[in-house]
Protein backbone atom coordinates (compact mmCIF):
# COMPACT_ATOMS: atom_id res chain seq x y z
CA UNK A 1 0.00 0.00 0.00
CA UNK A 2 1.20 3.66 -0.91
CA UNK A 3 -1.68 5.67 0.48
CA UNK A 4 -0.73 7.83 -2.74
CA UNK A 5 -4.48 7.59 -3.35
CA UNK A 6 -4.72 9.89 -0.23
CA UNK A 7 -1.46 11.55 -1.46
CA UNK A 8 -1.36 15.25 -3.28
CA UNK A 9 1.46 14.15 -5.43
CA UNK A 10 2.48 9.96 -4.89
CA UNK A 11 5.65 10.21 -6.92
CA UNK A 12 9.16 10.00 -6.35
CA UNK A 13 10.93 12.65 -4.78
CA UNK A 14 13.24 14.14 -5.80
CA UNK A 15 12.63 12.73 -9.68
CA UNK A 16 14.96 10.06 -11.20
CA UNK A 17 16.72 12.60 -12.60
CA UNK A 18 17.68 14.83 -9.26
CA UNK A 19 18.68 11.36 -8.34
CA UNK A 20 20.86 10.51 -11.22
CA UNK A 21 22.49 13.73 -11.09
CA UNK A 22 22.91 12.41 -7.11
CA UNK A 23 24.88 9.36 -8.45
CA UNK A 24 26.95 11.47 -11.29
CA UNK A 25 27.83 14.13 -8.21
CA UNK A 26 29.24 11.27 -6.65
CA UNK A 27 30.44 9.51 -9.35
CA UNK A 28 32.45 12.72 -10.52
CA UNK A 29 33.36 13.60 -6.57
CA UNK A 30 34.82 10.40 -6.11
CA UNK A 31 37.10 10.38 -9.58
CA UNK A 32 40.66 10.21 -8.16
CA UNK A 33 42.25 12.70 -10.76
CA UNK A 34 39.35 14.05 -12.60
CA UNK A 35 37.25 12.94 -15.31
CA UNK A 36 39.05 14.34 -18.81
CA UNK A 37 39.67 10.46 -19.64
CA UNK A 38 36.80 9.22 -18.29
CA UNK A 39 37.57 6.71 -20.80
CA UNK A 40 36.78 3.14 -20.07
CA UNK A 41 34.88 4.34 -16.91
CA UNK A 42 31.42 5.59 -18.24
CA UNK A 43 30.42 2.30 -17.02
CA UNK A 44 31.54 3.57 -13.61
CA UNK A 45 29.58 7.08 -13.59
CA UNK A 46 26.24 4.91 -14.97
CA UNK A 47 26.39 2.27 -12.05
CA UNK A 48 26.62 5.37 -9.78
CA UNK A 49 23.70 6.89 -11.73
CA UNK A 50 21.57 3.68 -11.69
CA UNK A 51 22.57 3.22 -7.48
CA UNK A 52 21.25 6.54 -7.17
CA UNK A 53 18.16 6.05 -8.94
CA UNK A 54 17.32 2.34 -7.94
CA UNK A 55 16.14 2.66 -4.61
CA UNK A 56 12.58 3.88 -6.16
CA UNK A 57 12.34 0.26 -7.64
CA UNK A 58 10.08 0.23 -4.29
CA UNK A 59 7.39 2.04 -6.45
CA UNK A 60 7.06 -1.30 -8.12
CA UNK A 61 6.22 -3.33 -4.95
CA UNK A 62 3.69 0.02 -3.24
CA UNK A 63 6.38 0.69 -0.60
CA UNK A 64 8.00 3.53 -1.28
CA UNK A 65 10.69 4.89 1.17
CA UNK A 66 11.02 2.01 3.28
CA UNK A 67 14.08 -0.84 2.92
CA UNK A 68 15.23 0.30 -0.12
CA UNK A 69 15.98 3.58 0.82
CA UNK A 70 18.35 3.28 3.68
CA UNK A 71 22.08 2.76 4.75
CA UNK A 72 21.65 -0.80 4.94
CA UNK A 73 20.58 -1.15 1.24
CA UNK A 74 23.41 1.65 0.73
CA UNK A 75 26.08 -0.98 2.46
CA UNK A 76 24.48 -4.00 0.78
CA UNK A 77 24.60 -2.38 -3.26
CA UNK A 78 28.05 -1.56 -2.22
CA UNK A 79 28.95 -5.26 -1.47
CA UNK A 80 27.02 -6.36 -4.74
CA UNK A 81 29.52 -3.90 -7.04
CA UNK A 82 32.87 -4.69 -4.99
CA UNK A 83 31.75 -8.49 -5.23
CA UNK A 84 31.24 -8.26 -9.15
CA UNK A 85 33.87 -5.70 -9.99
CA UNK A 86 36.27 -6.47 -7.04
CA UNK A 87 36.64 -2.60 -6.85
CA UNK A 88 36.98 -1.23 -3.29
CA UNK A 89 36.76 2.60 -4.85
CA UNK A 90 33.67 1.24 -6.93
CA UNK A 91 31.96 -0.53 -4.41
CA UNK A 92 32.10 2.78 -2.19
CA UNK A 93 30.97 4.87 -5.15
CA UNK A 94 27.84 2.68 -5.35
CA UNK A 95 27.11 2.93 -1.36
CA UNK A 96 27.34 6.67 -1.49
CA UNK A 97 25.47 7.10 -4.74
CA UNK A 98 22.56 4.95 -3.01
CA UNK A 99 23.12 6.60 0.19
CA UNK A 100 22.34 10.03 -1.63
CA UNK A 101 19.08 9.09 -2.54
CA UNK A 102 18.13 8.44 0.74
CA UNK A 103 19.72 11.91 1.45
CA UNK A 104 17.82 13.72 -0.83
CA UNK A 105 14.49 11.54 -0.04
CA UNK A 106 15.50 12.48 3.73
CA UNK A 107 15.63 16.17 2.45
CA UNK A 108 12.82 15.89 -0.45
CA UNK A 109 8.98 16.60 0.20
CA UNK A 110 6.61 13.79 1.90
CA UNK A 111 2.85 13.65 2.35
CA UNK A 112 2.08 10.52 2.88
CA UNK A 113 2.30 8.70 6.12
CA UNK A 114 4.80 7.55 7.49
CA UNK A 115 7.05 10.36 6.00
CA UNK A 116 10.52 10.50 5.17
CA UNK A 117 12.45 7.66 4.86
CA UNK A 118 13.52 3.96 6.71
CA UNK A 119 17.14 5.26 6.71
CA UNK A 120 18.61 3.53 9.47
CA UNK A 121 17.22 -0.12 8.43
CA UNK A 122 17.95 -2.96 8.99
CA UNK A 123 18.90 -1.20 12.34
CA UNK A 124 15.40 0.24 12.92
CA UNK A 125 12.77 0.62 11.17
CA UNK A 126 12.25 4.07 11.87
CA UNK A 127 11.22 6.73 9.37
CA UNK A 128 12.98 9.87 9.35
CA UNK A 129 12.43 13.17 7.41
CA UNK A 130 14.16 16.37 7.71
CA UNK A 131 10.77 18.47 7.10
CA UNK A 132 13.02 20.16 4.88
CA UNK A 133 11.31 20.07 1.67
CA UNK A 134 14.46 20.68 -0.55
CA UNK A 135 12.86 19.50 -3.29
CA UNK A 136 9.50 19.73 -4.49
CA UNK A 137 7.33 16.30 -5.20
CA UNK A 138 6.72 14.79 -8.69
CA UNK A 139 3.42 14.64 -9.55
CA UNK A 140 1.72 11.14 -11.02
CA UNK A 141 -1.48 12.89 -11.47
CA UNK A 142 -1.80 13.25 -15.26
CA UNK A 143 -5.28 14.35 -15.45
CA UNK A 144 -4.80 17.28 -12.85
CA UNK A 145 -4.43 20.64 -14.92
CA UNK A 146 -1.25 21.60 -12.65
CA UNK A 147 0.91 18.42 -13.36
CA UNK A 148 2.71 19.84 -16.32
CA UNK A 149 3.59 23.17 -14.85
CA UNK A 150 4.03 21.68 -11.47
CA UNK A 151 6.76 18.86 -12.53
CA UNK A 152 8.72 20.86 -14.64
CA UNK A 153 9.24 23.49 -12.34
CA UNK A 154 9.77 20.72 -9.91
CA UNK A 155 12.55 19.29 -12.14
CA UNK A 156 14.11 22.44 -13.26
CA UNK A 157 14.14 23.23 -9.42
CA UNK A 158 16.31 20.09 -9.18
CA UNK A 159 18.44 20.88 -12.11
CA UNK A 160 19.07 24.34 -10.91
CA UNK A 161 19.93 22.96 -7.14
CA UNK A 162 22.12 19.99 -8.78
CA UNK A 163 22.88 20.81 -12.14
CA UNK A 164 25.56 23.93 -11.49
CA UNK A 165 27.59 20.94 -8.51
CA UNK A 166 27.37 18.77 -10.98
CA UNK A 167 28.90 20.94 -13.38
CA UNK A 168 30.98 22.54 -11.06
CA UNK A 169 32.88 19.42 -10.17
CA UNK A 170 33.42 18.27 -13.88
CA UNK A 171 35.03 21.27 -14.49
CA UNK A 172 37.44 21.47 -11.50
CA UNK A 173 38.04 17.44 -11.86
CA UNK A 174 38.81 18.33 -15.62
CA UNK A 175 41.48 20.74 -14.94
CA UNK A 176 43.44 18.60 -13.34
CA UNK A 177 46.40 16.87 -14.73
CA UNK A 178 46.65 13.33 -14.80
CA UNK A 179 42.85 12.74 -14.82
CA UNK A 180 42.39 8.98 -14.12
CA UNK A 181 39.13 7.36 -14.51
CA UNK A 182 37.02 6.70 -10.94
CA UNK A 183 38.62 3.27 -11.16
CA UNK A 184 41.57 0.78 -13.25
ZN1 LIG B 1 13.01 7.44 -3.33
Amino acid sequence: MTGSEESAYGGPVPSPLGHALGGLIVAWGLAPNGVRRLGPAPLNVLICIVAGVLPDVDFAWGGHNQQTHSMGAAVMAGGIVFAVSRSPRLAVAAALSWASHVLFDWLGSDDTPPLGVMALWPISSEFYFAHAYFFQAISRRYWLDNFIPHNTWAVAKEAALLGPLAALLLWWKSRRKGNRPIVN
